[in-house]
């Protein structure tokens, strides 16, 4: 099966020490599961277009199903009512703005 790449890290950059500086994604094993593929697939069958353009007037198919609420925010990963369906350039846009948050503590 293939895996997300992970991002590249810069070697003058000190690796994270913290699991919850940790992106998603590649590092969430749960991403590998046959569970979350098929709640992928049902997301992108229940809303096959991306709700983030369609927000916008636009119609896109949507590719990538996304959490609302990141999971490392404290977003349930499992629950259908925190996914969303989006095309990957939304993806990837929520998940930049979302890189520069923090991880509540506690
Ligand atoms: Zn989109």
């Amino acid at each position: 099966m293939p895996s997300l790449p992970r991002s590249p890290r810069r070697p003058w950059q000190p690796a994270p020490a913290k699991r919850e500086y940790v992106q998603h994604a590649a590092r969430d094993s749960r991403y590998d599961t046959a569970r979350w593929q098929a709640a992928r697939k049902a997301q992108i069958a229940r809303c096959p277009c991306c709700e983030e353009c369609e927000r916008q007037g636009r119609v896109t198919a949507a590719t990538v199903t996304d959490h609302i609420i990141p999971v490392r925010l404290g977003g349930d990963f499992w629950d259908a009512r925190n996914h969303q369906s989006l095309c990957r350039a939304c993806h990837q846009a929520k998940s930049a703005s979302e890189r520069t948050q923090i991880a509540p503590r506690g």
